[in-house]
């Protein structure tokens, strides 16, 4: 494959951006590749600056369910742009984002809009502690929120593929109040309950983690979570960033049928555009200023152009439930021949699938927590990459991530697919 324009790029790049990216996965390092430089997308598919093209299950990490660039959510917005690109001031469409969001989501009865996932969970966490006047938070190994410093304790995400669980930067006393438990065990968190039940403000979670991978919570560590966060007065937190409107349309509290008290948004709801959100009970959330004490603010937040198309993505998902159906058949396709595959060329692969996520661990499994998916061997992971790349194929560059469908993804791409992961697997072997 012919990459010659995105390495000259690169080079530039690494000149006047650490590593070359904006966001550390970007650089390819754990497949030890150098990055594609990426100049379009359309429909199922991206090209580079080569004039590669590839058939696209990043989507953006998660948010492009409709493909890139469909033309439902381009309609209108040089009308838009036109009409004041931001104001600063409050704007009506971002009552109708509040209001469908509120009425989309078990759980949520207020929300507040912010400008990525990061923001959401960094503002969730501190309207917790208001809220209950406690310090402590439990967080999961395995688990990403974005890269507060509270919340950058044995993360996953590139923390887990460069092998650096915790940033250096982050001030010990800063975590000392974060409490990690493993993911799918109740029993550590029932024990850090007994230790310090009364000084816990809450409990965040990937309800279906995504960031080690594709790892669904076990129904009973939710419902167990549930029960003790109720009788301990701590709120429970749903980071629904890549699960929330992605996974059904109601999240993964409708998908389990669990309500938490607080649930963060991200990309999802922006469509693509840079986005986050997090909302939960009104007496929560009326703790945030002006209404209360906990100060959080945004300038660009609410963006008039992120909140039109966010929330036309969100119409048509809505208006469409059965988009979800065809997501999910999508995936089914793929996990079943790649299962095939894995069986019929005798891989010790996995492949794990939550709706329209899934994820080829290279290792036998159960993959339940950090430590089961750690098994894994990265390096068979950043072989297939490579050749699965150069079979026109962009998966997820590192082996701790989610790949995702779109419905502009076809019957043919899947197929396709699912012969190049036939070779790429035989080549690997
Ligand atoms: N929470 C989860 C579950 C995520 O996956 C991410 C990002 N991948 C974040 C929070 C942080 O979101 P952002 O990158 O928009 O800050």
């Amino acid at each position: 494959m012919n990459l010659k324009k995105s390495k000259n790029i690169y080079d530039e790049a690494i000149k006047y951006i650490p590593g070359g990216v904006n966001s550390p996965v970007r650089a390819f390092k754990s497949v030890g590749a150098d990055p594609a430089f990426i100049k379009s997308g359309h429909g199922n598919k991206i090209e580079d600056e080569d004039g590669n093209t590839y058939i696209d299950y990043i989507c953006s990490w998660g948010p492009l369910i409709l493909g890139h660039s469909d033309e439902r959510l381009i309609e209108g917005i040089e009308d838009i742009l036109r009409n004041g690109i931001s104001f600063g001031l409050p704007t009506k469409i971002e009552v109708d984002m509040a209001k469908h969001i509120v009425e989309s989501y078990n759980g949520v009865e207020m929300v507040r809009m912010v400008n990525s996932g990061t923001e959401a969970t960094m503002s969730a966490i501190r309207v917790a502690r208001g809220y209950t006047g406690r310090d402590k938070i439990i967080k999961f190994e395995g688990c990403y929120h974005g890269h507060n410093d509270c919340l950058l304790v044995k993360s996953g995400s590139g923390a887990i593929t460069y092998g650096v669980p915790t940033s250096s930067g982050v001030p010990a006393d800063i975590v000392k109040n974060t409490i990690v438990c493993r993911y799918n065990n109740l029993e550590d968190v029932k024990k850090t309950f007994e230790d310090f039940g009364e000084d816990i403000a809450a409990i965040i979670l990937e309800p279906v983690a995504g960031n080690m991978g594709v790892v669904p919570a076990k129904r009973e560590f939710l419902e167990g979570l549930r029960k003790i966060t109720k009788e301990n007065g701590s709120v429970l937190i749903f980071d629904e960033v890549i699960t929330g409107f992605r996974i059904s349309y109601g999240g993964a509290s409708e998908v389990y049928g669990i309500e938490p008290d607080m649930a963060c948004f991200g990309k999802i709801i922006g469509g693509g555009f840079p986005v986050g959100a997090y909302g939960g009970k009104k007496e929560i959330m009326e703790m945030v200023s002006p209404t209360g004490p906990v100060y959080q603010a945004g300038t660009l937040s609410g963006n008039p152009l992120a909140m039109h198309v966010g929330y036309r993505n969100l119409k048509i998902l809505k208006e469409n439930k059965n988009i979800y159906k065809e997501l999910e058949e999508k995936a089914i396709m793929i996990e079943e021949g790649i299962r095939k595959n894995i069986e019929e060329l005798n891989i010790n692969a996995k492949i794990v699938r939550f709706k329209s996520m899934l994820t080829l661990f290279f290792g036998k499994g159960p993959f339940e927590n950090f430590d089961d998916v750690q098994s894994c061997d990265t390096e068979m992971y950043a072989k297939y990459f490579n050749e699965m790349l150069n079979r026109g194929i962009m998966l997820p560059p590192a082996q701790f991530e989610g790949m995702f469908l779109s419905i502009a993804h076809t019957k043919e791409d899947i197929e396709y697919t699912i012969k190049a992961n036939y070779e790429a697997l035989k080549a690997i072997k």
